[in-house]
């Protein structure tokens, strides 16, 4: 995590829990970067102040900040009743993120999708990322996600841009806003108690810093795709590639 690399980066969503551990860990090996958010939570690098539908204003930070390298980390939170919101800003705010790349010669894109894209509620044991996305999303919220990723993927290697999408499950750690209130809130009423379940149910969760880590990984190795690549794929899928 200490060598800098050679890009500046724009976080998208960095005054959010992920975002801002991208932020942090960015920081932590001496990477340049930006954060370009609706909402300003912290003051320590350049802030832009905008909504990712709005290309312009997300062209406009781009061209402000420099960046080479986007990490796109924004989503209003699941479980909201508006999905008119959710199909506003994943999906129409991570077109205008993507044509605002294109447009400003930005080679790399990291998107933070969600396993929601292919959990229908069953137990997935043993997968990876060859599982394709659900035919119907949960709900709304996963909808948007899985019709965002799939822009995301299908932009990957047109107009100079070179795009990734990671699916994290759940997210714990320092920060969260979303899972440890709703805990406390059900310790607060009393159901310390209930169990879910027969006590054989899996939930996946990833510490926060893990996760940030892995969209700088990401981040690093995005580009065009080498012969030393396609071999290193063909021999961990284990699966027939073009040549
Ligand atoms: P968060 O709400 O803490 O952070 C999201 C950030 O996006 C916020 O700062 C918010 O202001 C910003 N944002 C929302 N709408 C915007 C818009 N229109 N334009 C610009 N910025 C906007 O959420 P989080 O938990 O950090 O989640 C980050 C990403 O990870 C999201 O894409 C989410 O779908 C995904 N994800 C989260 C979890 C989890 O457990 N938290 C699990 C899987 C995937």
């Amino acid at each position: 995590m200490s060598t800098p690399s050679k890009d500046v980066y724009l976080v998208i969503g960095g005054s959010g829990f992920l975002g801002r551990h991208v932020v942090e860990a960015l920081l932590a090996r001496g990477d340049s970067v930006a954060v370009f958010d609706i909402v300003q939570r912290y003051h320590d690098v350049p802030f832009y102040s905008g909504d990712i539908s709005e290309e312009e204003q997300v062209s406009d930070a781009l061209r402000k900040s420099g960046a080479t390298c986007i990490i796109h980390t924004a989503s209003p939170l699941h479980g909201l009743d508006d999905p008119a919101l959710y199909w506003k800003v994943n999906v129409d705010g991570t077109q205008a993120v993507i044509n605002a790349a294109v447009a400003n010669s930005v080679p790399k894109l990291v998107y933070t999708s969600s396993a929601g894209v292919v959990f229908d509620g069953s137990d997935l044991i043993d997968v990876d990322e060859r599982i394709p996305q659900l035919e119907k999303a949960m709900d709304p919220y996963n909808e948007s996600k899985a019709k965002a990723e799939q822009i995301v993927l299908a932009a990957n290697g047109k107009g100079g841009l070179y795009t990734v999408a990671l699916r994290p499950a759940g997210i714990f750690g320092p920060g969260d806003r979303q899972f440890l209130a709703g805990l406390f809130q059900a310790w607060q009423r009393g159901q310390s108690h209930i169990q879910v379940g027969d006590n054989t149910n899996l939930f996946d969760w990833t510490y926060v810093g893990n996760c940030a880590y892995a969209h700088l990984l990401a981040a690093d190795k995005l580009g065009p795709v080498t012969p030393e690549d396609l071999a290193r794929m063909k021999e961990n899928l284990k699966v027939a590639l073009p040549s």
